[in-house]
């Protein structure tokens, strides 16, 4: 038993920071977020507890999101970070784990490097990167060994991914920086374009999730949302209804269908009737938006299903590749293989 907890898995999400352990499943899910004290740059608080502290906070205390779009945008945080979460796993006081990484396909060689880094320092024995699209495929049930192409459109925080997956590897592929950060601002321009009214970050994810939606929902939802009066510099309330949201969000959901549209249009003939056949998988906690497979699916005329879980898809196929990891190289071979694959 201790041998197989001595392997993990990390989704290192720009929103949310997931770790699988072998023969324990899912152990950990976090706000990728730091708490650090602007002064002396000493770190306060990770997770949870610093996304608690977001605007209640002194003047020098910062919340830093280490992780943007996937790649380490700020490496000692990232690895302060990721030391302090593998540290709640106790069982790895005395044996440094195999960690297996999912990472954008986009990521470049510095930025793999980077990663690789990052979490030796943080206490792995090894590193393996992953492509994270090939783990949600595998988290989705798929068998990502056979030559049979899948389509994964991963909706996170910072940036949205779509690819096609083939023989454990990545085919096709589009990175855009429209997720669900894109939402929450869309709605915050939204209302104050019809509202006049200024809402803040939190607020406007909050009715994103509970009434949010891209296609009419059974029963019309209803939130009321505080901000500024942008004319009295005033606190003042609007309701919002979800039909309201449908016109507010409809801009970044087309943004991500014509990318969509994009990668069907450059896969090759036969992989694409795969897909066609076997239908698109939406992941991420942006794919949550009430309706979003429905609008998928209606503009490519392709079958589309939220996985379940879509939050943690990503961390638990990578974490059924575990399983594999004694044929996988450290490093960054798995990912130059699977290129060299493309090309032939
Ligand atoms: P990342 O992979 O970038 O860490 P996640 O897959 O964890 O991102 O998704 C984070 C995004 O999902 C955030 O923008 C968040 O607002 C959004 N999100 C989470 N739950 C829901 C939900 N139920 N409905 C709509 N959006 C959601
Ligand atoms: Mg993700």
């Amino acid at each position: 038993m201790l041998i197989f907890e001595r392997d993990i898995a990390i989704d290192l999400g720009t929103s949310n920071l997931l770790i699988y352990v072998r023969g324990k499943g899912i152990s950990l899910r976090e706000p990728s977020i730091v708490a650090v004290d602007k002064y002396t740059g000493r770190l306060l608080k990770v997770g949870q507890e610093a996304q608690k502290m977001l605007g209640r906070t002194p003047a020098n205390i910062v919340a830093i999101h280490p992780i943007q779009s996937g790649v380490i945008s700020d490496y000692d945080m990232t690895a302060a970070m990721l030391h302090e979460m593998l540290g709640r796993i106790t069982s790895f006081s005395l044996f440094k784990p195999r960690v297996l990484v999912t990472v954008p396909s986009s990521i470049t060689g510095v930025e793999e490097r980077n990663v690789i880094d990052a979490v030796i320092e943080a206490g792995a024995r090894k590193v393996y990167l992953v492509e994270s699209a090939v783990a949600t495929a595998a988290g989705a049930g798929v068998d990502i060994s056979r030559p049979d192409g899948h389509m994964v459109i991963d909706i996170g925080g910072g940036t949205t991914e779509i690819a096609v997956v083939s023989l454990g590897g990545v085919v096709e592929c589009k990175s855009i920086k429209v997720a669900g950060d894109a939402f929450d601002e869309a709605i915050i321009r939204y209302v104050r374009r019809k509202h006049n009214v200024l809402i803040g970050k939190r607020t406007a994810e909050e009715v994103k999730i509970s009434i949010g939606c891209l296609v009419q929902r059974p029963e019309v939802g209803m939130e009321e949302v505080r901000g500024r009066d942008i004319l009295t510099g005033l606190p003042k309330s609007v309701r919002l209804t979800s039909t309201e949201l449908i016109e507010a969000i409809r801009e970044p959901a087309t943004a991500i269908l014509e990318a969509v549209h994009m990668v069907l249009e450059e896969t090759p003939p036969e992989l694409a009737s795969d897909v066609a056949q076997n239908g698109i998988l939406m992941s991420g906690g942006g794919s949550l938006i009430y309706g979003f497979d429905t609008v998928v699916q209606k503009d490519t005329g392709i079958p589309t299903v939220v996985v379940e879980d879509a939050i943690s898809c990503t961390a638990f196929g990578g974490g059924k590749m575990l399983l594999n990891l004694d044929d996988m190289q450290d490093g960054m071979v798995n990912l130059a293989r699977k290129r060299q694959l493309k090309g032939n």
